[in-house]
């Protein structure tokens, strides 16, 4: 079976599954082959009850005290049993499984598995599976694929395709030569495929999961290469220097620039008046007001009578980044015609703006990546900004260059890496880095609490909103899938809405919501009419709202540090004391260890490479650390190492052979060309 047969070719894969699988981007049997799991699960020993630590999955081997109690509540039966082991005993809850009453005998004792939740105080376990300790002797010990799912599709149905589909499958050829197969010690692609979904053992796993790591790291990295050669001795094709307006927008502006965004801007001025086109990453911690530097860069190119574009990930950010701009304008009277440009707007409404950015009536356009589509015809672009994408992929400049422009590229990103990867990543980018924050900013107050806390954090919300702030809350995350992430967001804000006054505006966010409608929310919320929203990640990026001075955020020990402080940064923008909550539901040491370096410091760029020291590379399928980068597997944090090694790999090999011109290199030469043709693009947003 190649890549391409549609996975109806799998038997007890019929029309109705291949919908579902549909739903997780699984099409091909390729695609399911590569569908990883998420995590593993293996079952750990039992262990008495008394031991058992809530936020953590755990077994117990007990017996039932009595028959088991039944309730209704509206739709739902609700069955109780008190199970306990010589150590203690525990309750257990389960939902719409009327049939236990029968199956639990008083007496009887089973294997409990499930999360380790306090209620009252007191430890439970709600829907725990439930074996016969025979049965779950045999599992231990082996690592049991996760996968994501969505609704319908179970975690045995996916891995009895994956089982199905390994069996029949025609792997690809080996494309690495000998020598970077021994040298970097890489398993085989088929090995790496079948122990990444069957692992024998955690080893097993691991070498697996390093080559895949690997291959993702190695292609990208070959791909900057070319971008790099394609960029580096790019012409200037559009010089510019410095005019009156920006001088007098400096002099108009209520504060004056920091020392480094100074340099930074002079950096700017140099490389687009210098010989060859800029290609600049402005690194800046969340709050360094990189905004205003792009301001400033887009201004020169205005009033050089050139269009600039600003591209932002989101339209949410788009917006913001178009009404502070027209405000700008207005107070200062500045050289700019800007034009919005986002998917949500109407047909009439695009092709209005297409028809200004054509003409060259505006000289601005602000938008998502609508912006490089297609169907937009530049007058005269020579630069574009992007805020808080990560990378300008190769293939959009390609883009951009058939439509015969090379315009200048500044890339603005708050995502805190240490100098030695950002080199490797950013490669092909000169990179300016500003290292301070405005003075006039007070540090954002934090603190690391356990779910008991709610209560009294949800008080502190009430009572800053009382004083007239307003307050993020971060959502806790369900495993599966994005569907349940909706239902959770809405619940959450019921939940969150029922126990705060009732004065107060309470409004939810998440990904799965129309862009207009998060537009609608993000403006009712900077215009105070909202006070309190409760969102998924979504708003992690760039938002820009000065009033709000409460982050509280659950789950914080599913997220990466650099993350964290991603969404800290969403308050402490203005003249206010900024606070921080983080609500951890694992009460581990280690946890709370990590957790408390976010409380140590306000500086992401250490708080990075602590996460880095603490953590280690190679550590299990961990945190992801940022959505920054889109790989599937690999974590430029947790795999600093594996990234290291496929850069030195690339490196040499280019030294060797620049154009894969060689037989050795045949296979990987054609590889390479297949992935680049396949992959959506490197870009990552
Ligand atoms: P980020 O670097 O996270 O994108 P922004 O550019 O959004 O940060 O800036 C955050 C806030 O700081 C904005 O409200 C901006 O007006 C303000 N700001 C920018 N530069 C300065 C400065 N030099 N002094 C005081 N405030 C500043
Ligand atoms: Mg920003």
């Amino acid at each position: 079976m190649n890549d391409n047969a549609p996975i109806t070719d799998l038997k007890g894969v019929g029309e109705k599954s291949q919908k579902l699988f549909e739903k997780i981007n699984v099409r091909t049997v390729g695609d399911l082959v590569n569908h990883y799991p998420r995590a593993y699960e293996s079952f750990e020993e039992p262990v008495p009850i008394s031991e058992t630590v809530p936020g953590e999955v755990c077994a117990i081997y007990a017996s039932v005290t009595a028959v088991p109690g039944q309730k209704k509540v509206r739709s739902l039966v609700i069955i109780n049993v008190l199970v306990r082991d010589s150590s203690a005993a525990m309750q257990l809850t389960f939902f719409n499984m009327p049939f236990l009453k029968k199956l639990l005998r008083p007496g009887g004792f089973y294997v409990f598995r499930g999360l380790v939740q306090t209620r009252s105080a007191a430890r439970i376990m709600e829907q725990p599976q439930i074996y016969s300790i025979e049965d779950y002797r045999k599992q231990t010990g082996v690592l049991q694929p996760r996968y994501s799912l969505t609704k319908g599709l179970t975690n045995h149905a996916v891995q009895k395709a994956v089982k199905q589909a390994l069996g029949l499958y025609e792997f690809e050829e080996e494309f690495y030569p000998e020598r970077i197969l021994s040298e970097y010690d890489l398993t085989s692609i088929k090995d790496a495929l079948c122990s990444i979904h069957f692992p024998e053992d955690t080893v097993s796993m691991q070498r697996a999961r390093r080559r895949i790591v690997f291959d993702e790291f190695f292609s990208f990295l070959l791909l900057l290469r070319k971008n790099k050669e394609l960029s580096a001795r790019l012409e200037n094709g559009y010089p510019m220097y410095e005019t009156a307006d920006t001088v007098r927008f400096l002099e108009g502006l209520p504060f004056v620039l920091t020392k480094g965004q100074k340099k930074v801007w002079q950096e700017i001025r140099d490389d687009c008046s210098g010989a060859f086109c800029m290609n600049r990453l402005i690194q800046g911690d969340v709050g360094s007001g990189k905004t205003i530097v792009a301001v400033l860069a887009l201004l020169m190119c205005a009033a050089n009578g050139y269009q600039g574009a600003l591209m932002a990930p989101t339209e949410v950010l788009a917006m913001q980044h178009f009404d502070g701009i027209s405000s700008y304008t207005r107070t200062y009277k500045l050289a700019f015609h800007p034009v919005l440009l986002v998917g949500s707007m109407t047909a009439r409404e695009k092709k209005e703006a297409y028809r200004k950015i054509a003409s060259g009536e505006a000289n601005l356009v602000i938008g998502t990546h609508a912006l490089i589509q297609e169907k937009v015809v530049y007058h005269s672009l020579a630069l574009v900004v992007t805020d808080e994408q990560h990378r300008f992929g190769v293939r959009q400049r390609e883009h951009l260059a058939e439509k015969g422009h090379k315009p200048h590229v500044l890339v603005m990103s708050a995502t805190p890496i240490p100098r030695t990867l950002a080199i490797i990543l950013y490669g092909d980018l000169h990179i300016s880095v500003i290292d301070e924050l405005p003075a006039n900013r007070l540090p954002i107050k934090n603190c690391v609490v356990n779910t008991a806390y709610r209560p009294k954090a949800y008080e502190f919300i009430a009572k800053e909103v009382a004083k007239g702030r307003q307050a993020y809350v971060i959502c806790p995350m369900v495993e599966e899938g994005e569907l349940e992430d909706v239902e959770n967001v809405v619940e959450y804000a019921d939940k969150l809405r029922a126990a705060l006054p009732p004065y107060i505006q309470v409004a939810y966010l998440h990904g799965k919501m129309r862009p207009a409608d998060k537009n609608k929310i993000m403006d009712a919320f900077a215009a105070k009419d909202i006070q309190v929203l409760v969102s998924t990640t979504v708003i992690e990026v760039g938002i820009n709202v000065p009033n709000a001075t409460v982050m509280m955020v659950e789950n914080a020990e599913r997220f990466g540090l650099a993350q964290l402080h991603q969404l800290r940064g969403r308050v402490g923008r203005g003249e206010h004391q900024s606070y921080c909550i983080f609500v951890s539901a694992n009460e581990k040491k280690q946890t709370m260890e990590r957790l408390g370096i976010l409380n140590k410091s306000n500086d992401g760029f250490f708080i990075a490479s602590e996460d880095l020291k603490l953590r280690g590379p190679g550590e299990l399928f961990g945190v992801r650390q940022s959505g920054d980068f889109a790989f599937e597997m690999g974590d430029i944090y947790t795999d600093a190492g594996i990234l290291k090694q496929a850069s030195d790999a690339v490196e040499s090999l280019l030294k060797e052979d620049s154009e894969l011109a060689s037989d050795k290199n045949a296979a990987l030469k054609r590889h390479f060309s297949a992935t680049v043709r396949n992959s959506v693009d490197f870009r990552s947003i």
